[in-house]
């Protein structure tokens, strides 16, 4: 973060009133600091790419979930160019309120074609989808059962729904199966991401559906990770597994480079969810370019399988040179101590490589991490350099 100067002409506050709140900030701040869990914003002066630029240095970028390399793809450009010109730069209000424009429209048809769903509705983001549809679902006297490393918005979600949150150990089914018998409730949903976002490991969701059928309870799935990766038409993880989960999220920000979310599922549902989630009902909709971008991607996606094929090549040659198993595009290397994640993570910044050091609260206590994401945009040579960094890094920090 930078700090800039008041604007001349511009009133400050009271200083007595400023006083107060910037010493809790500055308590809160060195507490944070002093736990190597300060955090801070790099600005970047280059697009999204497998290269970036950061303080003048060109870096291998392996921190983006830009898994397709589409977040600065000349076809999606071109389209939101297009549709900027057309419709303008704003969508004017709630969409429920004004309503919403072609793009919009023509998003939410290429959605529920590609999921394979009766209908879908577009969100702002991701983080507003997984809020607004929990909450739009279950209530005082449900009850939801959610994996213990679910995504936070997934979390959030849970909590401002105001239902019972049991928590289930992560991926296991057989714990999930005795908290689902020993917690009676009017409705009872099972939510979970599909690849988990810090972990890159997958939901085991063919058992999930089993046993949510076998109890009647309902079953939601966070594909935001899975979203242009997993899948023959790159659907998700519920389309390559052949699961029909009955409340599916996934994310236009992450694989298809742009921004936005939807949720994908019965009409019923999503007429539910328009009316009740608080997150689309008061929230202004996304910008016509914005979705003219998200159906851009949808369709690069159909008419470029090879994209998928390229990111599936790197992550078999980076699990190769790491010795891990080829799960997903991220990977996971555990360090414990935050200071040690930084540590490790200054030291391939020198190398040239953008590797984020993940700490709590994203991750649990003794657990912080290198993240490393992989793209359809890396080279085998990217990633073979990477390896070699990785290696002397960690070797180096774990002696
Ligand atoms: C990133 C992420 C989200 C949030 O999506 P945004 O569009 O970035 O708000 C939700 N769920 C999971 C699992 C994620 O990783």
């Amino acid at each position: 973060m930078t700090a800039s100067a008041p604007r001349a002409g511009v009133a400050r506050a009271s200083p007595g009133h400023q006083g107060v709140v910037d010493a809790w900030a500055r308590g809160e701040l060195s507490a944070l600091e002093e736990r190597s869990l300060l955090r801070r914003l790099d600005r970047l002066d280059s697009p999204q790419g497998p290269s970036v630029r950061l303080a003048g240095r060109q870096l291998l970028n392996f921190s983006s979930n830009d898994y397709l390399g589409l977040a600065f793809d000349p076809r999606l450009i071109e389209a939101g160019r297009r549709a900027l010109a057309e419709w303008g730069s704003g969508a004017g209000a709630s969409r429920l309120v004004v309503g919403h424009q072609g793009p919009g429209a023509a998003l939410e048809r290429a959605l529920s074609d590609f999921e394979g769903c009766e209908a879908a509705l577009v969100f702002s983001s991701g983080y507003a989808a997984n809020v607004g549809v929990l909450s739009a679902l279950v209530g005082e006297g449900d009850a939801v059962f959610s994996d213990a490393l679910n995504h936070a918005s997934v979390i959030d979600g849970c909590r401002l729904s105001r239902a019972s949150i049991v928590r289930y150990r992560h991926g296991d089914v057989g714990h999930l199966a005795e908290l689902l018998k020993a917690t009676p409730a009017r409705r009872r949903l099972v939510v979970t991401d599909t690849v988990f976002s810090m972990d890159g490991d997958l939901a085991p969701l063919r058992e999930l559906q089993r046993l949510c059928r076998e109890e009647g309870a309902g079953l939601m799935v966070d594909e935001a990770h899975a979203t242009g990766v997993f899948g023959e038409g790159g659907a998700g993880l519920c389309q390559a597994l052949e699961v029909d989960a009955d409340v599916r999220v996934g994310t236009l920000s992450k694989a298809l480079g742009g921004a936005g979310a939807w949720v994908a599922g019965s009409r019923a549902l999503i007429e539910l969810v328009l009316n009740r989630a608080r997150s689309f009902v008061f929230s202004t909709g996304l910008p016509p370019a914005v979705c003219a971008v998200g159906e851009a991607a949808v369709t690069r996606l159909h008419e470029e399988p090879e994209l998928r094929r390229r990111l599936w090549r790197n992550v078999e040659a980076l699990a190769t040179g790491l010795g891990l198993p080829a799960t997903s595009p991220i990977f996971s290397l555990v360090v414990g101590a935050p200071q040690v994640a930084l540590e490790a993570s200054a030291s391939l910044l020198r190398q040239g490589f953008l590797v984020k050091a993940i700490r709590p609260p994203t991750v649990p206590d003794g657990t912080s991490r290198l993240r490393v994401s992989v793209s359809a945009a890396h080279t085998v040579g990217d990633i073979e350099r990477l390896v070699v960094a990785l290696r002397s890094t960690l070797h180096e920090e774990r002696p």
